[in-house]
């Protein structure tokens, strides 16, 4: 079997830059599982698909025209949806919200199931998302879970965006993470929560390098 790497926790962590940073240092493939939510939210909202009616947002996750193209090492890969590069308006806060509200359905999760275990190819794969090591990949060797406060993450967040020429205002971030947080762990299917068997880094006050090396460490022991 492939060795999986799951590296799971809330929005703003750091999980994606971390999970980039491992899949680079191990030579491994690596799934950026909220990127999928994220096409099937703006797809909804490009094809007119209302928000609560699950069955057909399922549809749409099932028939996704998506690929993504790899980019330097290191860098995300280029998204595109039905052949146009959607790149940055996937990694924008409004599509953020816009994935969260499609993922609490549970038939749109199970129509994304397939389509991400296979992202589990030789020689690895690390798997960022919410719900790798508690549904996804339930046998991942290494589980980790990452966590940062709410006011830090929403700091992080501000500063990617401001680099990225957004414009972003520190205090709605805040009320976003904290909604996005709160949509997030009280859902009834696959609530964001730690895997029974997953090692929870607290990342607020700490370097990304380090924690990086704390998560390195765990993945080689
Ligand atoms: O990680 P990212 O911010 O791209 O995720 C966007 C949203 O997609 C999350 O807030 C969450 O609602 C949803 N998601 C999920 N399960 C995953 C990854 C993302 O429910 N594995």
């Amino acid at each position: 079997t492939v060795p999986v790497v799951t590296i799971d926790g809330p929005s703003g962590s750091g999980k994606g830059t971390i999970c980039q940073l491992l899949a680079k240092e191990l030579g491994w493939h690596l799934l950026d599982s909220g990127a999928l939510y994220r096409i099937v939210g703006l797809a909804a909202e490009r094809k007119g698909v209302p928000f609560d009616d699950d069955a057909a947002l399922a549809d749409l996750a099932a028939n996704l025209d998506v690929e993504f193209r790899p980019g330097e090492p290191g860098e995300p890969s280029a998204v595109l949806l039905d052949g146009e590069d959607i790149s940055n308006e996937v990694r924008s806060e409004t599509t953020g919200t816009l994935a969260s509200y499609v993922a609490v359905h549970n038939p749109v999760r199970d129509a994304l199931k397939g389509l991400q275990r296979g992202f589990a190819k030789s020689p690895g794969l690390v798997a960022d998302g919410r719900d790798m090591g508690t549904v996804i990949f339930t046998d991942a060797p290494v589980k980790i879970y990452l966590i940062a406060s709410a006011e830090e993450r929403a700091e992080r967040r501000y500063k990617q965006l401001k680099a990225k020429g957004e414009s972003v205002n520190l205090a709605a971030l805040l009320k976003d993470i904290q909604l996005r947080d709160e949509r997030d762990m009280n859902r009834p299917v696959a609530p964001l929560k730690p895997a029974d068997d997953a090692i929870v880094i607290d990342s607020t006050g700490t370097a990304i390098e380090d924690v990086f090396k704390q998560v390195l460490d765990k993945v080689k022991s």
